[in-house]
């Protein structure tokens, strides 16, 4: 089958959101269970995406620069990185990590508090 470039790259926006998401919603301060369900699914996040030469990129950067799970802003610190390394391979724009904050909402709102009460 050949490759269909609009859908790599659709599914390639859509994960990175999910993915910058998930760290923006990581805890502050991580129990050890969430730092290592982080890492095990960064993991096979790597390991599992469709996209075949995509996934043995990726998994050959996580042995380079292991995931950092110990806090929200460490976390998102990396996958910001480990994206722009990929950006940079594909001679796309670098993003300004420092603007990560506030960058990616969830749009869910105080829904945590409200099940923890
Ligand atoms: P994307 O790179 O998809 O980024 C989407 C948006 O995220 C940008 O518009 C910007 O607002 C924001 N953003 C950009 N950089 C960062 C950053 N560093 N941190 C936070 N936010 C950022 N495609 C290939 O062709 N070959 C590959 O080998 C390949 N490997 C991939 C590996 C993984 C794990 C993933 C998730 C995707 C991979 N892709 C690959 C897809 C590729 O990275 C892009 O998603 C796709 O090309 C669409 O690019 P885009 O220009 O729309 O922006």
């Amino acid at each position: 089958k050949l490759e269909n470039a609009t859908a790599k790259a659709e599914l390639g926006r859509a994960s990175w959101k999910l993915f910058h998401t998930m760290m923006a919603r990581f805890p502050e301060k991580p129990t050890e269970d969430d730092s290592l369900a982080l890492k095990t699914y960064i993991q096979l996040f790597a390991r599992l995406y469709p996209c075949g030469d995509c996934a043995r990129h990726f998994q050959q950067m996580l042995k380079q620069y292991p995931p950092q799970v110990g806090s929200r802003n460490s976390a998102a610190g990396w996958a910001c990185f480990v994206h722009n390394q990929v950006n940079e391979r594909l001679k796309k724009p670098i993003f300004d990590c420092a603007k990560i904050g506030d960058f990616y909402d969830c749009g869910c709102g105080d829904d945590d508090k409200k099940k923890a009460e």
